[in-house]
């Protein structure tokens, strides 16, 4: 799969599942507000599932149950999707560390339900836990670049914090901050940065060497 061109949310992991977006639903006067589903208002959590089931069905709802308990009560992966993500996360966790950002603590306990997805849990330094997957199916490269990609929008949120250019990681060709994109090449046989800019790739994912480092506010 390829993501040229493709404007990538620099805020926030965009919820790529509508239970992310529901997930949330908070009580305030009593009340169910369901995040991003044009405020439809529930009286209790009971009454919002009736509506999803109706809306959305029973599996929709089932899964939502499910990532509930999941985010109470996280489940351990055993050891065939551990190793699958470690696989994945490997080439990013070394990018993060050559340019100089913090790494996360990696949970390796599933806390959604998502049995397309084999998931994981990062959290800290300074940060609030999130969740982490790779598509099952998806050829190892591929699960690289996925990963890259969060890694992306996590390593974005800690550059705010510091205060940082929310661009991570950047190509050292510009004087402007350039961010270089997550692709696979050659059929999903390869994960690599690319810069938009300079049409070309970069390094491969997991071997971006030191010096790549980003950039402080209004520094060139
Ligand atoms: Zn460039």
């Amino acid at each position: 799969m390829r993501s040229v061109g493709k404007k990538k949310d620099r805020t926030h992991p965009a919820p790529d599942q509508p239970d992310q977006a529901v997930g949330s639903a908070v009580s305030g006067k009593g009340l169910w507000r369901l995040g991003d589903n044009g405020g439809a208002h529930f009286r209790s959590e009971a009454e919002a599932d009736a509506w999803l089931r109706e809306h959305l069905g029973e599996e929709f709802v089932e899964r939502r149950r499910r990532s509930r308990e999941l985010l109470r009560d996280p489940q351990a992966l055993d050891e065939a999707d551990a190793a699958v993500l470690r696989a994945a996360l490997a080439p990013v966790l070394h990018d993060l560390a050559a340019t100089g950002m913090p790494l996360p603590e990696i949970r390796e306990e599933a806390r959604e339900a998502r049995e397309w997805a084999v998931c994981g849990w990062i959290a800290g330094p300074g940060m609030f836990g999130q969740g982490i997957n790779v598509m099952r199916n998806s050829p190892p490269a591929e699960q690289v670049r996925q990963l890259a990609e969060q890694f992306q929008n996590w390593a974005a949120d800690v550059l705010v914090e510091a205060r940082r250019e929310p661009v991570w990681p950047v190509c050292q060709e510009h004087r402007v901050v350039q961010g270089l994109e997550a692709e696979t090449r050659d059929d999903d046989q390869f994960a690599v940065w690319v810069c938009m800019s300079c049409d070309r790739v970069i390094a491969p994912i997991g071997e971006l060497r030191k010096g790549t480092r980003s950039r402080p506010v209004g520094g060139g």
